[in-house]
Parts: structure tokens; sequence; C-alpha cells
């Protein structure tokens, strides 16, 4: 109602500027909220990173950024040195700090830009900015307009960061030695975690595996997650019956009111069906998706096919590539492998000969995939996986179970959960072997355990449809959201 009245009325539409982290797994939920927003008659502002626009326009064209009727993208500087390579996943690390460190000024000035608009653009009301992009509420607050930010990942994660600071305060880290990464002390139980079931040390996200008590991603975190309590609201991308727990957990760690408006994908496709408008369309996926694998998909008998894809961050050593290679080989399936074009540390990936000729007309390999899509298919019956949110919540999305290999970050935290609270992952060492990926590819395939973690990934995807229908739990959250935060009169 709020487009149309405004539209006839004259009056002004509220306005709401996006603020992603630049990478491709808090980008795709921010443009699903923006995208949300606009199909509620909000002016949306959707701000990349020079770095990223330019990778857009390579991977998809002019158009793709050309932005829609009331939706625009901007630009800002991310702060880093323009490197070699302009078209692969950036440093974290680095990306996390030049961000921190220089984007506030030229996201200030952007915003007097919008507001300063000759062709009569709304004025900004509102920021909604991805948690490690926190620099912008100074921006926002300067202007005293509505501020909200968006938790890309896990709630689970978000406790997991948060609760460095009991960790620091037990004495649980920073490590004594190198050692004890490798001799057993990660398997420490912690107990009383607020809001977390079943921890050990290694469940926790990774960056508190260091000697360093100045590690610098510790203490980030550390501000960017405890600078969530100055929002107005925080959004996040799960839902009640998956992480209510961690949910409540959350806001009595005294932040704002957390709405959950996940599964975003599934909530954001809903609300297409009831409300297209010219943004349903916009993809910003950094890289090319190769549309074949769904022809190749559509040949295969149903849950036949193992999907491998570790995401847009994952590097792996060439050996692990071939241990990989081989497990997939010896499990004798059928399977879909992404490999990213820097998924290989150092040089290109190279796979041997013989597996290429051993899994040939078995084994389909593409660089990108519509991934939502892929995990949606039939044909695929498992997902080998680094458990980043996102394909967490897609697989569970397509009633998928997974083998999990965490790479980093909060994926150690997501694959605890997948597979010991929620019945539908098995996990795989960090020292990947050839057999241990063959035996699980077997199991979730063909055995009993595999059959019971398909069942449960089923119920988890009746739950999140249920969610993200009319009615649901997402639909009434982003209700409230807009009305209680984003269009009330502060
Ligand atoms: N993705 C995709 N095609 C691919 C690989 C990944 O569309 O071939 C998408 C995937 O669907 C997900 C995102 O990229 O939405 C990756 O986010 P995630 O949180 O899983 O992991 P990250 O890349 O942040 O490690």
């Amino acid at each position: 109602s709020m487009g149309a009245s405004a539209a006839e009325t004259g009056e002004k539409a509220p306005h709401a500027v996006c603020v992603p982290y630049p990478a491709q797994g808090h980008i795709t939920p921010m443009l699903n909220v923006a995208k949300l927003l606009h199909a509620r008659g909000f002016e949306v502002t959707f701000v990349n990173s020079e770095y990223n626009h330019a990778r857009l326009l390579r991977s998809r064209g002019a158009a793709a950024v050309a932005g829609v009727d009331g939706f625009r993208f901007a630009t800002i500087p991310d702060g880093l040195p323009p490197s070699d390579d302009d078209d692969v996943t950036q440093d974290i690390p680095s990306l996390c700090k030049s961000t921190t460190e220089t984007c506030l000024p030229p996201f200030r000035r952007l915003l007097a830009d919008l507001n300063d608009d000759t062709a009569g653009r709304p004025p900004v009301t509102c920021v909604i900015s991805d948690v490690v992009m926190g620099f912008s509420m100074a921006a926002a607050k300067e202007l005293g307009i509505a501020y909200v930010q968006l938790w890309t990942a896990s709630a689970i994660s978000y406790l997991g960061y948060r609760h460095y600071r009991l960790l620091i305060n037990r004495g649980l880290t920073p490590l004594k030695d190198a050692e004890q990464l490798t001799n057993g002390y990660l398997d420490t139980p912690v107990e009383d975690v607020p809001g977390l079931r079943n921890m050990r040390l290694r469940d926790f996200p990774t960056f508190m595996r260091t000697t360093d008590p100045d590690e610098y991603l510790v203490h980030y975190v550390l501000r960017e997650t405890e600078r969530t309590a100055g929002a107005a609201a925080v959004i996040l991308n799960s839902f009640g019956d998956l992480e209510g727990e961690a949910v409540e957990a959350m806001e009595a760690l005294g932040l704002p009111k957390v709405y959950t408006l996940g599964p975003l994908p599934l909530l954001a496709h809903e609300d297409q069906l009831l409300r297209p408008t010219p943004s349903s369309g916009i993809s910003l996926s950094l890289w090319k998706e190769q549309e074949e694998c769904l022809p190749w998909l559509d040949s295969k008998e149903p849950g036949s096919v193992v999907y491998v894809n570790f995401g847009s961050i994952t590097v792996m050593t060439a050996a692990q590539m071939v241990e990989f290679a081989w497990g997939l080989a010896h499990s004798g399936k059928q399977f879909l492998w992404i490999v990213r074009r820097d998924l290989v540390k150092g040089d290109a990936a190279v796979l041997p000969e013989e597996f290429l000729a051993e899994t040939a007309g078995r084994g389909l390999m593409a660089s990108w995939c519509p991934q939502q899509q892929v995990l949606d298919h039939p044909a695929v019956g498992a997902f080998l996986t680094h458990s980043g949110w996102n394909s967490t919540l897609e697989s569970m999305c397509g009633g998928v179970p997974v083998i999990s290999w965490p790479f980093f970050a909060d994926q150690q935290t997501n694959c605890r959960y997948q597979c010991n609270e929620w019945g539908v992952g098995m996990e795989i060492d960090s020292n990947v072997q050839r057999d241990a990926v063959a035996g699980l590819i077997t199991e979730i395939v063909d055995g009993e355990k595999g059959e019971e973690m398909r069942k449960r990934a089923g119920e988890w995807k009746e739950k999140a449809v249920r969610a993200a229908l009319p009615g649901g739990s997402a639909h009434r959250n982003l209700e409230g959201l807009v009305r209680d935060v984003l269009l009330a009169k502060n």
C-alpha cells in the first residue's frame, strides 16, 4: 500500500540505502532485503564496492548494474590498493581492515550526494548496513535517520563471535602455543555458553585459533558485533524453528529487536510471486553462472548426483583438491563439481588425467552455477559443502543433506550444528583423505544414516517454507520491521 499511496499523493517515498560487505555471501542476502523493500514502495540505493561493480559489469554486462525504476546502484571504494588480478575473491582480513578504516568518508559523501539530488530523488530515510560495515552507523546517526543492521550469517555464529569475550575471560584463548592447534586442545568442551549447545573450542569461529593476543580479526569481530547494540533493529537470515534459542540469546546481550526474515531466498521468492517488481530479476552474482549444469541434472535419476561446491572464498591446496577428486572417483557416484577459478592456492587447479578419464561421463565440472536451483533440483542427493551460512540454508531449502568440510570463520560453528543439532550433516576431517571422502559419499547416498539425514533435511525444508509463506514468521517480521522501524517517525 505504501508505494502506491506515496506515488499517488505526491508524498515522498521512503528511501533505503543498502550497504553490503563486498563479498558474495553478504551481497546476496542484502540484495534480497533490498528487493523486499523495493516491492513495498521504498526507493533503494544499493552500494557496491568499485571493485565488485567492475566485476559485475564484466560478468553480467552493463544492464546488470544499470538499476530499474526506483532501484539504483551506487559505488564506494573498498580502500584496497589495485590488484594484479581484478576478478578474484579479495583477501578477507585485508578487506575487513580497509573497509573499517577507509569507507566512512566516501559513504558520508555518498549520502550527502543522494540528499542533494537535483533529479528529485527522495531524501534518504534509512540505512540498512551489514553488521561488518558498522562504520556506516556514524554517518546515519549524523543525519538522524533510521539505522538497521543485517547479520548475514547464523545466530549461532553471531554468538560464537560475541563469546570470544567469554573465551578470553576464561583464559581459553589466545592459545599458549601452536601445539594447541593439533594436540587435542581444541576438543576441550566449553560449558555454559549462553545460547549455544554442546560446544567445543573447535566449534567457535576460527579466528580465536591464535597465540597472538592482538590478533586483528578477533578484535575486529568483537568490535563489530558489539557495535550492533547501537542499531535500531537487527535483520537475520534465519528462522525461529531453527535458531530461536540463539536469537533470544542475542537479544539478551542487549541488542535491539532481532527480526528473523529467513530463509531470505524463499521469502524473496514468495514475495516476487505476490508483488512482482522490475527489481525482481536483478542478480548480483560476481561470477558468470554456467547454465548447462541444469540440463545436465535433468538427465539424471532423482537423488543420484553429489553436488560439490565450497562457496566464494574457500581456497585449498592442490593436494587437497586431488584427495577430493579421487574420493569422488572412488565413490562411483555421479557428481557436479564447481571449481572456482581461484579455488586452489597459487597455480590454477590441475586435476590428474587419470581422474578425468575415469570419471568421464559421470562427472560435470563447472566454474560457477546457480546454486539454489541446483540444490532444488531432484537429481541432487547430497551436497559436499564448506558450510557457509547461505549454503547451509540453501541446502535446507532444497531438503539436501550435507558432507561438511568447514574452511574458516563461522563455517565451523554451522558445521557443528548441522552435524550435532540439526541432524543434516557429517563432517570431513580438515586433513582430507580420499578414502574418507568416498566412504562418506557412499554413506550419505546409500546408507541408513544418509536416509535419516535426508528425512531431517526434508523436515527443515517444510519448516523453512512455512516461515516464508504469507502469514509465516519471516513475512510477519518483515511487515513489523517496515512499520515499526523503517517507517516509524523518530
Ligand atoms: N554460489 C553460487 N554459485 C556457485 C557458488 C556459490 O550461486 O557456484 C552462491 C551460493 O548460492 C551462496 C553464496 O554464493 O548464496 C555463497 O555464500 P556462503 O555463505 O555459502 O559462502 P561464502 O562464499 O561466503 O564462503
